[in-house]
């Protein structure tokens, strides 16, 4: 039996030459072919709803199969949400398979060139005598559309420090935080900066794994040294994902070798991780310590309102339109990483090509609960369907209805009393005036028993402020304006 991916990738590539290029490369996008027995051939796919337009389309398929597997009848279609993200690497790059198709003309071409595809998404680079073979890079990650917040800032701003001027102060460059908050993001992003700025310059991008099986083969061919040799040569080496330099020892006495040539010469060093460097398995506390030479900065997962930022980005880069709501909704739930935010939105894009509508909050809440197993997800959020709505003509019909709302009485809450059961009604209603009836300061005040325009700005700075910083309170109000036709 054929190796399977690239087999499939010949599949899809064929396939592309009976129905559109575009479809192929959306609808089965992080598919596979799990295998293929007598009769039948199991393709996997990571979303539910390309299940079907697989199905659909299986009399292609199986004309395609045929060719090589003359006795499949069927075809069976598994969904394994795994697929995405991390286990992407098992499925298809559609972008990569038909970019580098795209010059062919006909099938039986493309079905030769496919073959010949390099697995690794890499670059060789030539200096003098020596190839160095970089990971490629990203060209979608940018310093410019990492989301900067609070938790982030520290780590982008010694990035683009580091950017600017390789091999100056923060050397090494050491980001370190958990999965999915952006620390390959920023390092690609760094490299991608500073060949636009220093075209010249020698920059390796590589994963840990690429370089501990580049070392291992070089102990094999006892060629040690001569690693060390040829990565002093580089201006900025990039290592992503350090953590995995844990119980490989030889690496990590080339590492300390190769550390100290590279600082010594001035190069750019950037490292990730997942823990700090303290943290680190490492046999020795000197190489350990040669991080703290540099800068070290940590990814933190962002509070909710990057997180919207970030949804907005995200889903503006896919190309897709989706409601304030909608993002609010996608910001709030998503609880560990922003691959996990990402990976909602590309959902959401792809349905909405495919079934021309916006999916509800709930079919978004599936979603979320899939690719998240066992996370709680606030369904409801937005009181969606609970409420009638609330026709709000003047500024009195809307403490009247938010004092309804807080179960208080109108005239406590336009009074002067301060407790809390008044205030909280009174600051909520302050906050809607100004921002449904762009009233004035004063003229809110006058309202509220003559209150001075000061004690207005308090009242609408702390509830911005809490909503910004607190989501269920966050939640509180946009129920409560949801029920409101202003
Ligand atoms: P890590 O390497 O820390 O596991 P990644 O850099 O792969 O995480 O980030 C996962 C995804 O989330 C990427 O697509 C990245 O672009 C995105 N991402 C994470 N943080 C941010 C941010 N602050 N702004 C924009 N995108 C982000
Ligand atoms: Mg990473």
């Amino acid at each position: 039996m054929p190796d399977l991916l690239p087999f499939w990738e010949n599949v899809l590539v064929e396939l592309a030459t009976k129905i559109p290029k575009g479809k192929v490369m959306t609808w089965f996008m992080n598919s596979s072919l799990k295998e293929v027995n007598d009769t039948t051939a199991t393709i996997i796919t990571s979303r539910i709803f390309y299940e079907e337009f697989i199905k659909n389309h299986s009399k292609h398929i199986l004309d395609i199969l045929r060719k090589t597997y003359p006795a499949i009848q069927k075809i069976e279609v598994e969904v394994d949400g795994s697929l995405e993200g991390d286990n992407s690497h098992m499925s298809v790059d559609m972008k990569k398979l038909f970019a580098e198709n795209s010059s062919n003309s006909s099938s039986s071409e493309k079905t030769t060139n496919v073959r010949k595809l390099p697995k690794q998404s890499s670059v060789r680079i030539k200096k003098g005598n020596e190839t160095f073979i970089s990971k490629m890079l990203d060209s979608n990650y940018t310093l410019r559309n990492f989301v900067i917040g609070e938790e982030s800032q520290l780590a982008h701003a010694a990035s683009q420090a580091v950017a600017n001027k390789p091999g100056g102060a923060y050397n090494p460059l050491f980001i370190y935080g958990s999965v999915g908050l952006g620390k390959t993001h920023l390092l690609q992003a760094t490299a991608n900066e500073i060949l636009r700025k220093y075209p010249n310059k020698l920059v390796v991008y590589l994963t840990t794994e690429n370089f501990i099986a580049e070392v291992v083969d070089a102990i094999q061919k006892r060629k040690m040294e001569q690693v060390r040799k040829k990565y002093r040569q580089v201006d900025v080496f990039i290592l992503d994902d350090i953590q995995f330099l844990a119980g490989k020892d030889r690496t990590q006495e080339i590492f300390f070798h190769l550390f100290n040539d590279l600082y010594n010469g001035k190069k750019q060093m950037i490292f990730s991780s997942d823990r700090p460097p303290m943290e680190l398995e490492l046999t020795e506390d000197r190489v350990k310590s040669r991080f703290s030479m540099g800068m070290i900065a940590d990814v933190q997962f962002p509070d909710f309102e990057t997180r919207l930022a970030i949804s907005q980005v995200k889903a503006s880069e896919a190309g897709v339109m989706l409601e304030e709501d909608v993002l609010n909704f996608i910001a709030y739930n998503t609880q560990h990483s922003i691959r996990e935010l990402q990976g909602v939105i590309l959902q959401l894009k792809a349905m909405i090509e495919l079934t021309g509508t916006t999916p509800t909050t709930e079919k978004i809440a599936d979603m979320l609960r899939k690719l998240n197993k066992g996370v709680d997800i606030k369904n409801n959020i937005m009181g969606v369907g609970i409420q009638s709505v609330k026709k709000i003509s003047t500024m009195q019909e809307l403490v009247e209805a938010v004092s309804e709302h807080y179960h208080t009485e109108t005239d406590e809450v336009l009074g002067k009393k301060r407790s809390r059961m008044y205030m909280i009604p009174r600051q909520v209603s302050m906050y809607l005036m100004q921002k449904h009836f762009n009233a004035s300061l004063q003229a809110i005040g006058d309202l509220f028993s003559g209150r001075d325009h000061t004690s207005v700005l308090h009242a609408t700075k702390k509830i911005k402020k809490q909503i910004k910083e607190d989501p269920e309170f966050w939640k509180e109000i946009k129920v409560l304006e949801e029920g409101f036709e202003f």
